[in-house]
């Protein structure tokens, strides 16, 4: 946005309003990140108000009519600007987004924002104590308000499309399940075979390992890997997330078990992914809207594409291997990188979605999507959800659940976010993951040995040219087509899977 000397007054004035906006947003974010990882307990109710209040005041800001009428006076000034360009893309996102909030009523988003504080809390101790029947009533109201929400937008094919549309802008429920279909009917083989072989001795990643030095690990990890911890922190919280206030300060927060390894260390990644991400944005955008991730998909790529096409590759672990052992000498003494290796690749049927493996994590995805679908268009009761639930795990994965919290409580999506359209990103981002790297591995195939000695630099500028400074400016598909040069398939995910779980399965 360096052009000031053409620029619109009426764009100028667009940018102080979209900037005050986010601060407030940038506030609520704040206050949010507190409550899910420092406040008491008992700050619960208080902290839903000011939620609820900061969120309405902002959704307020943005569809008062203000900044409609400066989208209208931007009309012609659009027009003559190139499309990529950043003032052309910002009108352009500003308007897409003020037109579906604007059909929201601030009411509604106030209404919506108490209920996901109040789920939230009620989730946060009904799934410890495995007790679903407290939940029920907050989730009947989610699936209330969230068809609410989405006849805000008539004229869908199925009730989730808008809900979908929020998400991962571009997709309907219709081209997701064709996608999905494809993936399943190509992945199902696969697990077959691998899970007809006896089962890998995975219990190197589950001996006693304190959380003190876990943390100490993951931060140094986090420092090889190039995360800027002058621009971020890391904190413990119950389901991982990533939030940002800014550019510069983009947040991770991780839980650890001291009896799993792998938990920790792979969400902290993750989460590592995201923040890359945002942190990866141009400077020239901070405080706008195109300071963002284009979608659920495209942002889940990122961690998935850290956590998984990186960090549980062989490179990754050539090179940290050596100090995972020093930190822990005794779990680490016998036990060989080629043990470790694939012990942190084990494929298995298993209940819980953030601990699965590459193979069988897209299946977890599609009983929450169906799943989702089902409670939106009313062919499931929610007070029936733990059933369903168990029959999908039993017929997918061949697995069932022997409480709900390994089961239709693990999540927390549908608690503080909606039902609808909370899922789907994490098997697109996958799929864009591994085509996003083939680019990567093309464009520069000394990435591997790169990584085998520590350096994570040069897919890390790759990343931030291709995808991260862009923030929002482009879509999802306009993403995948310009980085990639095609359009997203299966095709890639596909060939990683046969190629890295083949040699590790001799399939
Ligand atoms: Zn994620």
């Amino acid at each position: 946005m360096q052009t000031l000397e053409k620029t619109h007054p009426a764009f100028l004035k667009l940018q102080t309003l979209l900037a005050e906006i986010n601060d407030i947003q940038s506030a609520a974010s704040l206050l949010h990140w507190d409550q899910a990882t420092y406040m008491p307990p008992k700050g619960a109710a208080a902290r839903g108000r000011q939620l609820a209040t900061l969120r309405q005041i902002a959704h307020e800001k943005f569809t008062n009519g203000a900044i409609a009428q400066l989208l209208d006076d931007l009309r012609s000034y659009e027009a003559d600007l190139p499309y990529d360009s950043d003032e052309a893309s910002l009108i352009r996102v500003t308007r897409r987004q003020c037109d579906r909030a604007s059909k929201i009523p601030a009411e509604f988003t106030a209404r919506f924002s108490q209920l996901r504080s109040d789920a939230y809390q009620a989730w946060a101790t009904a799934r410890p104590a495995n007790n679903f029947a407290a939940v029920q009533p907050y989730l009947e109201r989610m699936v209330d308000l969230s068809r609410e929400l989405a006849n805000f937008f008539p004229g869908y094919n199925h009730i989730a499309d808008p809900l979908i549309e929020f998400s991962d802008y571009g997709m309907t429920a219709q081209s997701i399940r064709r996608v999905f279909a494809e993936l399943r009917e190509q992945l199902v083989p696969v697990v077959q075979a691998i899970t007809a072989q006896p089962p890998v001795d995975d219990s190197c990643l589950r001996q006693f390992f304190p959380e003190a030095q876990q943390l100490a690990f993951s931060y140094k990890v986090l420092a090889q890997m190039g995360y800027d911890l002058e621009r971020g922190r890391q904190d413990k919280t119950l389901h991982p997330f990533m939030t940002n206030f800014s550019i510069d300060d983009v947040r991770i927060t991780t839980r650890v078990y001291e009896n799993d390894l792998g938990q920790g260390l792979f969400s902290t990644i993750h989460e590592m992914g995201h923040a890359f991400y945002e942190m990866g944005v141009d400077p020239a955008f901070e405080g706008n809207l195109l300071a963002a991730g284009v979608s659920a998909g495209v942002h889940e790529s990122q961690s998935r594409l850290w956590e998984n096409l990186v960090g549980r590759s062989r490179p990754f672990w050539s090179y940290f291997y050596p100090h995972l052992q020093a930190m822990f000498p005794t779990q680490f003494k016998d036990v060989s990188l080629e043990t470790f290796y694939r012990a942190i690749n084990k494929v298995a049927r298993s209940l819980i979605r953030t601990d699965a493996d590459e193979v069988t994590y897209n299946l977890h995805v599609m009983i929450r999507f169906d799943l989702e679908l089902d409670l939106l268009d009313g062919t499931l009761a929610v007070r029936d959800l733990p059933e369903a639930w168990n029959e999908r795990y039993r017929s997918d994965l061949g697995v069932v659940p022997e409480s709900d919290r390994e089961g239709v409580l693990q999540d927390v999506h549908w608690f503080t976010g909606r039902i609808g359209g909370m899922f789907q990103g994490y098997t697109l981002g996958n799929l864009m993951s591994a085509q996003f790297f083939e680019a990567a591995l093309a464009d520069i195939p000394t990435i591997p040995t790169q990584i085998s000695q520590g350096n994570f630099q040069p897919l890390h500028n790759w990343l931030k040219d291709k995808i991260y400074r862009h923030g929002c400016k482009y879509t999802a598909d306009e993403t995948v087509q310009r980085v990639t040069g095609k359009p997203l398939s299966t095709a890639a995910f596909m060939r990683y899977i046969h190629q890295k779980y083949g040699a590790l399965y001799s399939l």
